[in-house]
């Protein structure tokens, strides 16, 4: 299983020209590579393959000295990048797509990482810098740290900022722990999340700040007349800030998905790849989905390194099915409180939702051995910076989970 670890890096001015030296060339030898192929396929009617593209690179560097300025795995790297490219093009052809997308040409500026596939091209040395070869000894931020075997380093900019994306592998899963006890994690428009056992889980109230703030230069920007100076001052400024909330919000996503692993044995989320909300290119929402992919994603990998268990279910009904007694009760979008009027359970719209996605996950799971789950537990108060909290005090009887 592998994983990757993302760091913030602190290059110097002359690391810096080094490093975009360095995109540029890659992103012309991608061009190149891009055109190579297109071209023999026009002569020949073939496709060109990574070892010959491969074997043509390293005659071009004989050519080129130009080339010799970058590590010799990260142009091989660039060139699996086009390899990848036209295989994800010839698949989406061949499943009929209506747009295939035929692999583009990157415009200056428009190619932002490297690839270095292998140590000891790259590496963390001793005193806690980040070695690329060809670039120097970069200063890293690494808070946290890096468990397993190091395997691959991209470099990347973003909003005008560095950062290294290192992946490791970590190993085969350890043994399954038994399930002793789980929760379902509805996710909700006001907060973050509300699981089955009535615990909310709420964005920081600094991050819904930074997020209006996001809101405020989005505008701004766009009242700015395109193409002008202004425009480009407000896009960077709204680059800055979208990079600000994303890592706001990654570390959130982190400390909340550490805590459902280390309380919960078995997780159950709805699955998102099933839409069950209307799509619209409202910001803040579109801002919380990738806030909630990553809080699931978070959960996923942690669980597995735990020997824990996370589990998609289908999404549809859950907020209008009863919790108690199945029976659907539909709810208005204001409708706070699910009141069933076959079983008379009164309980949060919410942890209602959580409750019936924790029974399909349940359910999904072979149900031998599941009977003893303890699954709507007693809450904790708080976690962190008081992201959690419990849901008002309705019905906190909560009915003991049947298997099955
Ligand atoms: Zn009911």
């Amino acid at each position: 299983m592998k994983r990757t670890y993302k760091f913030r890096l602190h290059p110097t001015g002359k690391q810096v020209r080094a490093l975009e030296r360095t995109l540029n060339l890659c992103r012309i030898l991608y061009n190149c590579a891009l055109l190579d192929r297109r071209e023999h396929h026009r002569k020949t009617g073939q496709g060109l393959t990574y070892n010959r593209q491969a074997a043509q690179l390293v005659r071009d560097k004989e050519a080129h000295l130009i080339l010799v300025e970058v590590h010799s795995q990260v142009l091989q790297d660039v060139l699996r990048r086009v390899d990848r490219a036209f295989d994800n093009f010839f698949r989406r052809l061949s499943t009929g797509a209506r747009k295939p997308g035929y692999p583009r040409f990157k415009g200056e500026g428009r190619y932002d990482s490297i690839t270095y596939p292998q140590q000891p091209g790259f590496r963390i040395t001793a005193e806690g810098r980040l070695y690329l070869s060809k670039i120097g000894h970069i200063k890293i931020k690494l808070h946290r740290p890096i468990q397993g075997e190091i395997k691959t380093c991209t470099v990347r900019r973003q909003a005008g900022k560095w950062y290294a994306c290192i992946a490791a592998e970590i190993g085969g899963a350890p043994p399954a722990i038994p399930i002793r006890s789980a929760v379902g994690v509805d996710r909700n428009i006001i907060n973050l999340a509300t699981l089955s056992d009535g615990r909310v889980i709420e964005n920081p109230r600094q991050l819904r700040g930074m997020e209006k703030r996001l809101a405020l230069f989005q505008r701004r920007a766009s009242r700015k007349k395109p193409g002008s100076r202004n425009r480009k001052k407000a896009n960077a400024r709204v680059a800055r800030q979208h990079a600000k909330v994303a890592d706001k919000r990654r570390g959130h996503a982190h400390k909340v998905s550490r805590f459902l692993v280390d309380t919960y044995d078995l997780i159950v989320f709805e699955d998102l790849l099933i839409p069950n909300m209307v799509r619209n290119g409202h910001l803040a929402k579109h801002i919380h989905d990738a806030g909630w992919g990553m809080l699931a994603r978070f959960a996923s990998y942690k669980a597995e390194e735990a020997g824990k268990a996370v589990l998609r279910v289908e999404p549809r009904g859950t907020t209008s099915d009863c919790s108690g007694c199945g029976k659907s009760v539909p709810k208005q979008l204001g409708d706070r409180l699910h009141r069933c009027p076959a079983c008379g359970l009164e309980v949060d719209r919410d942890v209602n939702a959580a409750r019936n996605i924790l029974t399909r996950g349940l359910r999904l799971l072979n149900t031998a051995g599941t009977a003893g789950i303890h699954a709507w537990g007693d809450p904790a108060s708080t976690v962190g910076d008081a992201s959690l909290r419990q849901a008002g005090s309705l019905n906190q009887e909560a009915p003991s989970v049947r298997a099955g």
